[in-house]
């Protein structure tokens, strides 16, 4: 070895021990067992051609009489991770919501609104689906009775042993330290259920499997509302851990056909059916760039490393690329199943990540008469 590749080797372990610190100082609140999580570094990059994603507050937006969506604020350079939005249908005496959000901060701050608008406490809570920032929160439903899908209330019950005593403190979800119970839902469905809130009508409808094995959806029809749960995300790249993608598409589809003009999703700004559209494109585009690369036969995460999608490239998340397209792969070489496979994720960010780390050491390699000099130097 000349001085002039030691220097260069130097130079790339430099690159490697940066990209470790940076992985390093990110938490992750939301991982839930399984494996260490890596973390892609860097994210795919933003897209200059195509417009960045609305900023949208946190509100309590009333769609029609006694019908109320709770959003979550959110935005470009706001992460949205475990960020969800939540609705409320006002009865005579009581109200049903839908969804518990993610923990004491965001469930108290929407039972707050919504007792505010409408005097009124929750006596129902459906779940559209398992996930921790959609149910984290329903030990502060503390009069409701909780309904959902057989799917989603077995793996509340599995994800029981492994939540922590506590909530810690931590920003947007807990501000002290309290105590931290996962509650079950009671109640199950696996056919459409429907409600009559005081003469509105409320059709939970269930779809999966999509987001998940036990997709839930709400349909208003006399106001022409969908609440999707997370069957629907807008701006923000869709989170495909426990999904099934071509049914969820297929999904999507159904919804398109439905006579319904304000789509609120799980995750972004309340909108309507274009939306939605676009999230299925999404993983259409998704599929179609995944797909040449699984057919010629090249890892899902060195995949990931090169896909870009276009106008897609600048929805928040981006980095949930690499579990979308493990999950393609999944579904094309037969290993899908309604679990997250944390290893192959870990392994398809690995992946990703040396790739990222190859492309910033070229591009960062000092001109070689530089080098000369330093090795000179030396
Ligand atoms: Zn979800």
């Amino acid at each position: 070895m000349n001085r002039r590749d030691a220097i260069r080797l130097g130079a790339g372990a430099f690159v490697g021990a940066a990209a470790t610190l940076e992985r390093a100082g990110k938490t992750h609140l939301f991982a839930q067992g399984g494996p260490q999580v890596v973390n892609p570094t860097p994210p795919p990059a933003t897209d200059p051609r195509y417009p960045m994603p609305p900023k949208w507050n946190r509100e309590l937006r009333q769609l029609a009489p006694n019908v109320y969506a709770y959003a979550q604020g959110g935005g470009p350079g706001i992460s949205a991770a475990g960020v969800s939005n939540a609705a409320i249908i006002a009865g005579r005496d009581y109200l049903l919501a839908i969804d518990a959000l993610q923990g004491p901060v965001p469930a108290r701050s929407f039972i707050a609104a919504a007792k505010k608008a409408t005097g009124k406490d929750v006596a129902r809570l459906v779940l559209t689906h398992h996930h921790g920032d959609h149910v984290n929160g329903n030990q502060f439903f503390t009069q409701a009775e909780i309904l959902s899908h057989p799917y989603c209330r077995s793996e509340v019950q599995k994800a029981i042993p492994n939540t922590p005593k506590m909530w810690m403190p931590t920003p947007g979800v807990a501000e002290m330290a309290e105590e931290r119970r996962l509650v079950p839902p009671t109640v199950t469905f696996k056919d459409d259920l429907v409600y009559d809130i005081g003469g509105t009508e409320v059709q939970f409808r269930c779809v999966g499997p999509a987001h998940t094995w036990g997709d839930v959806v709400a349909y208003l029809p006399q106001h022409k509302i969908v609440f999707l749960g997370d069957v629907g995300f807008f701006w923000v790249a869709p989170y495909a851990n426990n999904s099934y993608i071509t049914k969820w598409i297929d999904v999507c589809n159904a919804i398109l056909g439905w006579d319904a003009d304000v789509l609120v999703p799980g995750h972004g700004p309340i909108a309507g059916k274009k939306e939605l559209a676009e999230m299925r494109d999404y993983f259409q585009v998704l599929g179609v760039e995944a797909r040449k690369r699984y057919d010629a036969k090249m890892p899902p995460g060195v995949a990931s490393a090169e896909i870009r999608l276009g106008r897609f490239d600048n929805w928040i998340g981006p980095e949930r690329l690499i579990m979308d397209t493990v999950r393609w792969y999944a579904e094309w070489n037969g290993t899908l199943t309604p679990d997250y496979n944390a290893n192959a994720v870990r392994e398809a960010t690995i992946e990703y990540n040396e790739v990222k780390a190859r492309e910033k050491k070229v591009s960062e390699m000092i001109p070689l008469d530089r080098m000369d000099a330093i090795a000179e130097a030396v």
